[in-house]
């Protein structure tokens, strides 16, 4: 009887822990002495919500001033509301390249071709469609903040 009630405890366990199991394991990502915060997967900024081979850059908040891959990290991790860079200051360094770790100003990473200038590592293009989410914008996202 023991047993039984043992096994059953342990499947329980297990069902609950593989529910819980993220898509892909967190690494704790650190690029050249810089730290990136939320659900890291690598050292090149990718995270549990974009990872696919073009997603190497991670934002510095405005907020906080720490990189985080993406909206979502920050939203799941930070306990604040996330502001946006806003015009005045687009040339501070506040995008970072995950593959040779160097940072860009807004402004050279607005006008990159969503390719490194240092590395020619290519960006995701489409990070592009979520700038209303980090960076003051003209265009009417704006309020969906
Ligand atoms: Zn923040
Ligand atoms: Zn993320
Ligand atoms: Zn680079």
């Amino acid at each position: 009887m023991k047993h039984l009630a043992f096994s059953f405890f342990f499947f329980l366990t297990t069902q609950v822990l593989a529910q819980q199991a993220p898509l892909l394991p967190l690494v704790k990502s650190e690029i050249k002495g810089i730290n990136i915060y939320g659900k890291t997967v690598d050292n090149q900024t990718r995270c549990q919500h974009w990872h696919s081979d073009l997603d190497v850059i991670a934002i510095k908040f405005k907020c906080c001033e720490k990189y985080y891959p993406c909206f979502s990290c920050h939203e799941e991790e930070a306990d604040h509301k996330p502001q946006v860079w806003p015009k005045a200051e687009f040339d501070t360094k506040a995008i970072l390249c995950g593959v040779c770790g160097s940072e860009l100003t807004i402004k050279a990473y607005q006008a990159s071709g969503n390719t490194c200038r240092n590395c020619t590592a290519a960006f995701n293009p489409g990070c592009s469609k979520h700038y209303h989410l980090y960076f003051e914008t003209d265009t009417p996202n704006k309020s969906d903040l």
